[in-house]
Order: C-alpha cells, then sequence, then structure tokens
C-alpha cells in the first residue's frame, strides 16, 4: 500500500488579487469574473499523486483583511507550506508592497515553512514591462532580489483567468512538501 501525506496550506495576500480564483482555476479548472469576498477562512481540498505517494492539500484560503488579524494565528496553526498572492494589475501596486507585511505575519506565527510567491493577473500587462522596465517595483529582476533576499522558495507569475503558471506553481509547493516530510 502506497503511503499517503497531508499538507495544509495557506494562502494569503491582500484581498482581490485572486487567491480564492487560483485555487478554483487549480482545483476545478474554473473561473469566474464576480468577486465574492472571502470571509474568514474556506478550505478546499486537492489530491495528487508524486512518486506514486498520495499528497494531500489542504488549501487554507485565508480573507486578506488585516482587520480580522486576531483570527489569523489560529488558522495559520499546523501549516507545512504558505503561498502569498499578490497582484501585477495596475491599481493594485500595493499588494506587492504588502507582501513584507505578509512574510511577517507567516514568519511570526508559523514554524519555518517553506513559502511561494504567486504574481497573480498576469494576463492583465505585457511581459515586456516586467523583463525591461527595470525601475518597476515588480519588475522581474527586483521581484527575484526580493525573493533571494527573504529566503523565499520560489516566485511564479499566474494568471487565475488564462490558468498561465497555475499548475506549475502548484506543482513546485507539491514537490517541496513532499521532498521534505517523505
Ligand atoms: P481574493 O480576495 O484574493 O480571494 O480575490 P478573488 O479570487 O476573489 O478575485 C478578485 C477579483 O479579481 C475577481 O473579480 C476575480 O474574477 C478577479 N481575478 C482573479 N484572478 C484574476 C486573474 O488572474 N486575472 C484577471 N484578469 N482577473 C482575476
Ligand atoms: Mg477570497
Amino acid at each position: 500500500m502506497s503511503q499517503g501525506y497531508i499538507f495544509k496550506v495557506i494562502f494569503i495576500g491582500d484581498a482581490a488579487v485572486g487567491k480564492t480564483s487560483l485555487i478554483r482555476k487549480f482545483t476545478k479548472s474554473e473561473f469566474s469574473k464576480e468577486y465574492i469576498m472571502t470571509l474568514g477562512a474556506q478550505f478546499t481540498t486537492h489530491e495528487d499523486k508524486i512518486e506514486g505517494a498520495n499528497c494531500r492539500l489542504l488549501l487554507w484560503d485565508i480573507a486578506g483583511d488585516k482587520k480580522l488579524s486576531s483570527l489569523r494565528p489560529a488558522f495559520y496553526r499546523g501549516a507545512k507550506g504558505a503561498i502569498i498572492v499578490f497582484s501585477h494589475a495596475s491599481g493594485q501596486e500595493e499588494s506587492f508592497n504588502n507582501v513584507s507585511f505578509w512574510l511577517n505575519d507567516i514568519r511570526k506565527n508559523c514554524e519555518k515553512i517553506p513559502i511561494i510567491l504567486f504574481g497573480n493577473k498576469i494576463d492583465l500587462i505585457e511581459d515586456d514591462e516586467l523583463s525591461k522596465n527595470k525601475g518597476k517595483p515588480t519588475s522581474n529582476d527586483n521581484i527575484e532580489k526580493f525573493i533571494n533576499g527573504n529566503n523565499i522558495a520560489g516566485y511564479y507569475k499566474t494568471s487565475a483567468l488564462t490558468g498561465n503558471g497555475v499548475i506549475d506553481a502548484f506543482q513546485t509547493l507539491i514537490k517541496i512538501l513532499y521532498n521534505e516530510y517523505k
């Protein structure tokens, strides 16, 4: 009989960056333009097989509302991995500035767990802007420096709308967790 693993993964980031949409796209291949605010937290499970082993992810989608900060440590409890999401959409630049806040919040409340960064809504900007405009805080170069300087296990540009990067991004975390616990 093959062994099974269960990993709790927390999803965090500012409101409306696409956390719920990314989980939906990854687990159900669905996307909706409607915005329904997540209240508190909700969770979805996803099963995957790596090297013949069953890995079940418990994806905890946590409301990115700073006012609910007193509840967050309870949602973080037992997490084995974390995904921080920000948005590349114009008008949501603040969501990248706040990545440091979320990073700090996780490090304060969790054991040492792998953290992956998702830069979502990549469908709304030109790729050139991220490769050529080096002064932009969210340029490829600047984010590479940021993740290296903050010990982040990976960075993926994603779109919950087109599905671009979504599977790769999630798979990376599953593999990291599997290799850590196998
Ligand atoms: P959350 O608050 O972080 O959970 O964000 P949601 O998943 O609820 O998404 C907020 C809004 O952004 C919704 O209207 C989604 O349809 C939209 N959205 C989410 N991801 C994407 C994306 O990758 N591209 C585009 N164009 N819109 C997105
Ligand atoms: Mg949500």
